[in-house]
C-alpha cells in the first residue's frame, strides 16, 4: 500500500474531522444539549451559535445572549440566588482542580418570567504555563420538563406511600406489584399482603381478571375486605393505569375503609330517632317501628298512648326545668318497668307511647297500663320539689284498629281525650263511638273559638238562698248553644277550652258578666254578691287579679260583689302559684269559695292556710243524706270544721225539702240547688228582683215553669257602665 500524497493526506484528515463533527452534532441535538467554551483570556463564556439554532427555541429563550457570548460574572447572575453560590463555588473548585468536572443543575428566570431549570456541564480543556485552566468546554441543557417530572413522580410516590387510603398496584390478574404502608395495615401486618401476592385472598372480588372487569371503565364497589382480624367494610375503586410501554396495563386498588363512615352514619342515625331529653325513641323511631309491626303476614299487638295529666300546670308553676327533669324521670320510671321488648317512645310535650310486642293483645295492654299507672304512682323528687303526676291512657289494638299507622294513633288519641272525660289516671281502650267523638271534637273546637272570639255565650243565674229561702246572691253559669250540638253542657265546654287554651278569654266574658249582673242588682236595690267559677287554669294566670279588677271597675262595682269559686283541684298541683294569687285577690276584697267540696283531696287542713270565706259541700254529699248514715255523720263534722275555722257554708244541689231540713240542722248557712230554683236566665232573675219591690222573694219558685228554660235564656246586653254601688 502506498502513502497517500501529504496534502491528499490533510484532506482525507479534515473530511474525517468533519465526519466525527457531524456526528458529535448530530449527537448533541438529539440530547438536546447545546456547547459551550469559556477561556480564560476574555473570560466571557459563550454557547456555540449553530448548536443553539440547531435545538430550536432553546437556550436563547432562556438566557438571550448565550450564543453571543457574555462575561462569566453575567452569567452566574443569571442563576437565581439560591443557586448561585454553588454554581459559584462548582466552578471555583474545578478551576483549581478540585474537582474533575462540573455538573451541576441550577434555576434561571426567563425574559417571559418562568423559572426553568438548567444542566451545565463542562471539563477543563487546557492549562496555561503556570498550570491554571485557561479553556473549559461543556455542555448546557434546559432540563426544566425532566425536573417537573421527576418532581411530580416524588410526589405521587409521596402521596402513594403517606395517603389514609389503602393502596396497591396489581396486575391484571391481581398480583401485588406495590403496597403502601395504610394498605399493610388495614389488611394486617402479619397477614402477607406484599409484592407477589395475590390481592384477592383479601378481597371476594371472584375469578374475574382486571382487564375484563375494567373493559367498561372504573370499578367502584363497597365490599368487604377479609383482613385477618375481622372483616372490614371498603369501598373499593379499580382504576387501570397505563404502564410506560403504553401497551400493557396495571391497576391502581384504592380501598377505603369505611367503619368510620358507617359509625357516624350510625350515630346520626341515632340521633335523628331519638328524643333529646328523655333519650327515648322519638315520634320518627315510633313510627318506623310501628310500620315495620304492620308489615308482618298478620300484625297483631297493643298500643298504648299516654298523656299525663295536669302536666301543663306543673310547667307552669315549677318551670320548665323542673317540667323536663319531670319529663325525664317518667320516661325511666316507665322503661324500667315495662317489659323490655316493649317499644318506649316520647311522642310529644307530655305524651308517651308504648308499643308492645308482636303477639301482644287485649290482657297485655291491660297489665302493662297497670305497670304504667303503678309507676308513676309515686311522687317524684324533682329539685327541691315533691311532685306526683298521674296518667291517661288510651289503647288500640292492630289488626282491629287499623292497619295503618296514622289510623291507629288517631285512635289512640281518641281513646286518651275519652279517659281524660272520665276522669284521668285510667286507661280507656279505642271502640267506634269515640271516633265520632273525635270528629264532634274537631269540629266544636272551631266553633268554640269562633264563639270566644265575639262572645257568643249566655250566662244564667242560680239563686242561693239562706235557711229562710231569702235569696242571699247567686251564681252566674255560662252556657253555650250552637246549631250543630245544640245545647252544649258546660262540663264539656269548659273542658275542651281547657284543652285548647280557650278558657282564659271565655273566664274573661264571664267575669264581665258576673260584675255586669252584680252592677244591675244593685241598681235595683238588691246588692247581692254574684260568684263566678274560676277554672283551674285561669288561675295561673298572671294577670287574674287586674283582670277581675278591671271588669270589677267597668261595672262599678266593689271586688266584695264577686264571689270567685275554685275547685280543689285548682291548689293542688300548683300551690306555690295559687296560694300568693288567693292572697292577692282576697287582699283586693274578693270573696273566695271553695267548690265542689269533698270531691276531691278533702283535706281541710290545709284549707287553714288558705283565705277561702266560704266551702261549698258537694252535691254528691247532699245526695248522700237521706240513704246514708255515715255521710250524715261525715257532713256534719265538716261543718262544724268550717265554722271553727270561720268559713260559711254552702250546700249545692238542694234537691228535697228533706235535704234542706237535715242541712239546716246541720247549720249550713246559704242553700243552692233546684229545690229553690234551677239557674235561669239572668234577665229572669233581675225581673224577679224588680217585681219585689224592695222585699226579697221567698225561693222556691214555683212559678217558674222548668221545662221551658232553655227557650228563655237571654243573652246579657252591655249595660250602662256606672250603675249605681250598693253596700
Ligand atoms: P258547678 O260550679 O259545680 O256548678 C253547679 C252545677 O250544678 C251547675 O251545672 C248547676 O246547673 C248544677 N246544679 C245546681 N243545682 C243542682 C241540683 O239541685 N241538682 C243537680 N242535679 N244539679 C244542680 P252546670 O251549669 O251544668 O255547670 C257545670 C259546671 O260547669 C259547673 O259546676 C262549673 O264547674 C262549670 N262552669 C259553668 N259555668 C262556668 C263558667 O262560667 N266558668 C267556669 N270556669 N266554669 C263554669
Ligand atoms: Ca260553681
Ligand atoms: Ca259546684
Amino acid at each position: 500500500m502506498t502513502a497517500p500524497a501529504p496534502g491528499q493526506q490533510t484532506a482525507q484528515t479534515l473530511a474525517a474531522a468533519r465526519h466525527t463533527e457531524r456526528r458529535v452534532q448530530l449527537a448533541l441535538w438529539a440530547s438536546g444539549e447545546s456547547v459551550w467554551e469559556w477561556d480564560a483570556t476574555s473570560n466571557r463564556i459563550a454557547v456555540d451559535r449553530a448548536e443553539a439554532e440547531a435545538a430550536g427555541p432553546g437556550i436563547e429563550d432562556v438566557l438571550p445572549g448565550a450564543t453571543a457570548g457574555m462575561p462569566l460574572e453575567q452569567f452566574f447572575s443569571h442563576a437565581d440566588a439560591e443557586d448561585a453560590p454553588s454554581l459559584r463555588l462548582a466552578w471555583a473548585l474545578h478551576l483549581r482542580g478540585a474537582h474533575a468536572d462540573i455538573d451541576l443543575a441550577f434555576r434561571v428566570t426567563d425574559p417571559g418570567g418562568c423559572r426553568r431549570w438548567l444542566r451545565v456541564r463542562g471539563r477543563a480543556m487546557g492549562r496555561n504555563s503556570q498550570g491554571c485552566t485557561d479553556h473549559v468546554l461543556g455542555t448546557l441543557k434546559d432540563v426544566t420538563a425532566q425536573h417537573e417530572a421527576e418532581d411530580s413522580l416524588r410526589l405521587m410516590a409521596h402521596a402513594f406511600a403517606s395517603t389514609r387510603d389503602a393502596l396497591a398496584v396489581v396486575d391484571a390478574q391481581w398480583s401485588v406489584l406495590e403496597v403502601n404502608e395504610s394498605l399493610v395495615r388495614l389488611v394486617g401486618e402479619d397477614s402477607g399482603v406484599m409484592p407477589g401476592a395475590d390481592l384477592r385472598t383479601w378481597l371476594p372480588v371472584g375469578d374475574i381478571s382486571l382487564d375484563q372487569a375494567l373493559a367498561e371503565g372504573n370499578w367502584c364497589e363497597e365490599i368487604k375486605l377479609l383482613a385477618p382480624a375481622g372483616a372490614v367494610p371498603v369501598e373499593m375503586s379499580v382504576t387501570a393505569v397505563a404502564a410506560s410501554d403504553g401497551r400493557r396495563h396495571c391497576f391502581l386498588v384504592a380501598l377505603h375503609d369505611l367503619r368510620e363512615r358507617r359509625q357516624n352514619e350510625q350515630r346520626l342515625q341515632r340521633m335523628a330517632m331519638q328524643d333529646k331529653l328523655t333519650e327515648l325513641p322519638n315520634r320518627l323511631a315510633a313510627q318506623l317501628h310501628i310500620d315495620q309491626l304492620l308489615v308482618h303476614a298478620a300484625p297483631e299487638f297493643g298500643l298504648l298512648f299516654i298523656d299525663l295529666d295536669g302536666f301543663k300546670e306543673v310547667n307552669d308553676s315549677f318551670g320548665h326545668d323542673s317540667g323536663d327533669a319531670l319529663l325525664r324521670a317518667v320516661g325511666q320510671r316507665l322503661r324500667a318497668a315495662l317489659p323490655p321488648d316493649a317499644l318506649l317512645a316520647r311522642w310529644g310535650s307530655d305524651e308517651y307511647l308504648v308499643v308492645l310486642a308482636q303477639g301482644s293483645g287485649d290482657t297485655e295492654v291491660r297489665s302493662a297500663a297497670q305497670v304504667v299507672l303503678a309507676a308513676l304512682a309515686g311522687r317524684f323528687d324533682v329539685g327541691d320539689q315533691e311532685l306526683s303526676i298521674t296518667p291517661t291512657i288510651g289503647a288500640v289494638l292492630a289488626p282491629q284498629d287499623g292497619l295503618d299507622f296514622s289510623l291507629l294513633l288517631r285512635k289512640a288519641d281518641a281513646a286518651n281525650y275519652a279517659g281524660k272525660q272520665a276522669g284521668r289516671n285510667c286507661l280507656v281502650f279505642f271502640d267506634n263511638s269515640l271516633d265520632n267523638d273525635a270528629q264532634r271534637r274537631v269540629r266544636m273546637t272551631s266553633l268554640l273559638r269562633i264563639d270566644t272570639d265575639r262572645n257568643g255565650f249566655r250566662f244564667v243565674a242560680q239563686p242561693k238562698v239562706d235557711s229562710l229561702g231569702r235569696p242571699v246572691g247567686a251564681e252566674l253559669l255560662m252556657r253555650w248553644n250552637t246549631e250543630a250540638f245544640g245545647n252544649v253542657s258546660p262540663i264539656e265546654f269548659i273542658r275542651l277550652a281547657e284543652k285548647v287554651g280557650l278558657i282564659q278569654l271565655m273566664g274573661r266574658h264571664a267575669a264581665h258578666a258576673a260584675a255586669q249582673l252584680a252592677a244591675a242588682s244593685a241598681a235595683l236595690g238588691y246588692p247581692l254578691p254574684v260568684a263566678v267559677n274560676l277554672s283551674p287554669k285561669q288561675m295561673l294566670q298572671p294577670g287574674l287579679d287586674s283582670l277581675l279588677l278591671q271588669a270589677c271597675r267597668r261595672n262599678g262595682i266593689a271586688p266584695g260583689m264577686l264571689e270567685l269559686e275554685l275547685t280543689e283541684s285548682a291548689l293542688v298541683h300548683n300551690m306555690d302559684v295559687v296560694k300568693p294569687m288567693l292572697h292577692r285577690l282576697r287582699d283586693h276584697g274578693f270573696s273566695l269559695a271553695l267548690d265542689d267540696f269533698g270531691t276531691g283531696y278533702s283535706s281541710l287542713s290545709y284549707l287553714r292556710h288558705l283565705p277561702f270565706d266560704k266551702i261549698k259541700i258537694d252535691r254528691s254529699f247532699v245526695m248522700d243524706i237521706e240513704r246514708d248514715p255515715a255521710a250524715v255523720r261525715l257532713l256534719d263534722s265538716i261543718v262544724r270544721l268550717c265554722q271553727v275555722l270561720g268559713m260559711h257554708t254552702v250546700a249545692e244541689g238542694v234537691e228535697t225539702p228533706q235535704q234542706l231540713a237535715a242541712l239546716t240542722a246541720m247549720g249550713v248557712n246559704e242553700f243552692q240547688g233546684y229545690h229553690f230554683s234551677r239557674p235561669i236566665p239572668v234577665d229572669d232573675w233581675l225581673a224577679l228582683l224588680r217585681d219585689a219591690g224592695g222585699v226579697l222573694p221567698l225561693l222556691p219558685l214555683p212559678l217558674l215553669p222548668l221545662a221551658a228554660l232553655p227557650a228563655q235564656q237571654l243573652k246579657l246586653q252591655p249595660m250602662a257602665p256606672a250603675a249605681p254601688v250598693l253596700s
